[in-house]
């Protein structure tokens, strides 16, 4: 199953181009109250949901998905968790260049471990990435990203990929420099995902799919998930050691080599197979 979020907050059941609003089904949602929980609602029901959401699809009357303006299709997403290079051949490209690098030691990912980008960064194709910081280098970087879909604690590799409701592109976009990557990757916009949220059911070996980020039509990055340094079973086990995952939590899997510099014009079209393909506008921010 395939499901965007799209125009003013409404749900759309994809198939191939079309896209079906199936927004009512979201009524069998339970109603959250002051404090809000810290999952995203949808992710942490979609099992329950999903029945009602193929029901609605089939009377709904079909929408061109190019038409449509996408949102990230994960709404509340309780944290993002992101892998630093977790690809080898990029591991090589930061050690060897000085802007990625900025003087300092780029260290393996068993040793650096994970870090987190603000939930506020989070936009979706549509929404586009506004650069501030004109005058820094801003790079790309398609990742696989992970969405969580029951709690997880402590997980063992053996049970760790059940705990993801699916997939989705994600763009770590990333200014160069010597501040924490907290701050470098937090900028609002900075985190896209996109174009819709596929269902782990629907992509059976993440291990295998093609990654492609091209700039104004020019490839830059290509790799495929099974070079990951750190699987994405490994991932969880290292992250659910530290804090609890939680329904939407997302997890960025890391970037593979070819990352290089954006600018306000620019337009970017990030594919992951199985997963879909989406193209983004950089513009000033
Ligand atoms: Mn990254």
């Amino acid at each position: 199953m395939k499901l965007c979020r799209f125009d003013a907050d409404r749900l759309g059941l994809v198939d191939g181009e079309r896209v079906f609003d199936v927004t009512s089904a979201l009524s069998a949602l339970p109603a959250a109250h002051y404090p809000l929980p810290r999952v995203d609602l949808l992710i942490a029901h979609l099992p329950e949901l999903r029945g009602a959401i193929e029901a609605t699809a089939k009377s709904a009357k079909p929408l061109a998905l190019k038409d449509l303006k996408l949102l990230s299709p994960i709404a509340n997403a309780g944290k993002v968790v992101a892998a630093p290079v977790n690809y080898k051949k990029h591991l090589e490209e930061a050690r060897a260049d000085a802007e990625i690098h900025h003087q300092k030691q780029v260290a393996e990912i068993q040793n650096v471990g994970l870090f987190l980008k603000a939930t506020s960064a989070i936009v979706g194709p549509s929404e586009g990435i506004a650069i501030r910081h004109a005058e820094r280098r801003t790079d790309h970087e398609i990742e696989l990203a992970a969405i969580i879909g029951t709690k997880a604690d402590r997980v063992t590799r053996e049970h760790a990929l059940d705990h993801i409701a699916g997939y989705c592109i994600g763009l770590d976009i990333t200014v160069r420099g010597p501040e924490e990557r907290s701050l470098r990757k937090s900028i609002d916009s900075y985190c896209v995902l996109g174009p819709c949220f596929v269902t782990a059911d629907s992509v059976p070996d993440p291990s295998s799919l093609d990654l492609e980020l091209k700039v104004n039509g020019e490839p830059r990055q290509r790799a495929n998930t099974r070079d990951l340094i750190i699987g994405i079973a490994d991932l969880i086990v290292f992250a659910s050691s530290f804090y609890t995952l939680m329904p939407g939590d997302v997890l960025l899997t890391g970037t593979p080599e070819g990352v290089g510099p954006i600018k306000p014009g620019d337009i970017i079209d990030a594919s992951i197979s199985k997963v879909g393909s989406m193209q983004v506008k950089v513009r000033a921010g």
